[in-house]
């Protein structure tokens, strides 16, 4: 071991939280001796828990839900991510204050990378509208897909989330009662899965080779997993996406990028 890094991740609720796990692999792959907490903490906490890790040499956070919204108003500097995404899931500390990052959306990117799964000339279908698909969008655009078409139970959501992202390539947003055209890839990004279901979808909106990847991991990814199952197409949970965005966030903390594929497999073996 050659040096000790104090972080947390706030968040409410926060005691499921996979992070310190995570964190705790990295650090042993890398040498690093990390001290990373899981803290329980609201909206109008959050000024005061990030002064406390201050005073105890904290380095570095990470935000969940429901801070990534409130976490932009604690950064003197936002990276690109999170300016586009209005969120923020990392914060590192230097001499002047809090710099903030969203790390989301790439490291969903890298997943999908890390999966063999094609964005650059894909017809991506997205379900659901809310704070993770903000995050994911502008690096998924940035891969150039052929268009990527949101489906949302509040159209007006979907349609306005299109209309802001809409400069950076071919997307649109649609009420979950559109037919669109069969895609390559479809993103399950509602929540619909923490409560055992998942949205209806006809399956002549994916071909018959398409690939699906839900952002739900665990028991809430088991509906799409089935569904997916079922019409014969290879799913893949987003367990790997927030290991991607806890490998990004290390790597702005220490430098270091973690090999996020041993990481994956330490932590399926100790999760099953
Ligand atoms: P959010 O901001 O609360 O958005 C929830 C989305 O689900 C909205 O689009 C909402 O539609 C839709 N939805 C909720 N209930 C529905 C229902 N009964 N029928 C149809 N649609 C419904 O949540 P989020 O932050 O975007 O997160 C979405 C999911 O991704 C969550 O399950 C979260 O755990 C997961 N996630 C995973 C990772 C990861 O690292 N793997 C990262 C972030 C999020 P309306 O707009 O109509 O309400």
């Amino acid at each position: 071991m050659t040096s000790s890094l104090r972080l947390a991740v706030f968040g409410d609720p926060i005691s499921h939280s996979l992070s310190p796990r995570i964190h705790g692999l990295f650090g042993r792959q890398l040498g690093v001796e990390v001290d990373y907490q899981a803290i329980r903490c609201g909206v109008n906490e959050l000024p005061a828990k990030l002064a406390e890790l201050v005073a105890g040499g904290g380095i570095g956070a990470n935000l969940t839900l429901p801070l990534k919204q409130t976490g932009l108003r604690q950064c003197r500097q936002l990276d690109r991510a999170a300016r586009l995404a209005r969120a923020v899931n990392t914060l590192k500390l230097d001499e002047q204050g809090w710099l903030g990052f969203n790390t989301d959306g790439p490291g969903l990117v890298l997943d999908l990378e890390r999966l063999g799964i094609a964005l650059t000339d894909a017809r991506i279908l997205i379900l659901g509208a809310g704070g993770a698909t903000a995050g994911i969008l502008a690096p998924m655009l940035a891969k150039k897909p052929a268009c990527i078409t949101i489906l949302n139970r509040t159209a007006e959501r979907a349609a306005s989330l299109a209309e802001r992202f809409s400069h950076l390539g071919a997307i649109s947003g649609h009420g979950l009662n559109a037919s669109p055209q069969a895609h390559d890839l479809l993103i399950q990004a509602t929540s619909l899965g923490h409560s055992g279901a998942m949205p209806e979808l006809a399956p002549d909106w994916l071909k018959p080779n398409a690939r699906v990847y839900d952002l739900n991991y665990g028991r809430a990814h088991q509906p799409v997993a089935d569904w997916a199952e079922r019409h014969g197409w290879r799913v893949d949970g987003g367990l790997g996406m927030l290991v991607g965005q806890a490998a990004l966030a290390f790597e702005i903390w220490t430098g270091q990028r973690p090999s996020f594929s041993a990481a994956m497999d330490s932590l399926g073996a100790e999760l099953s």
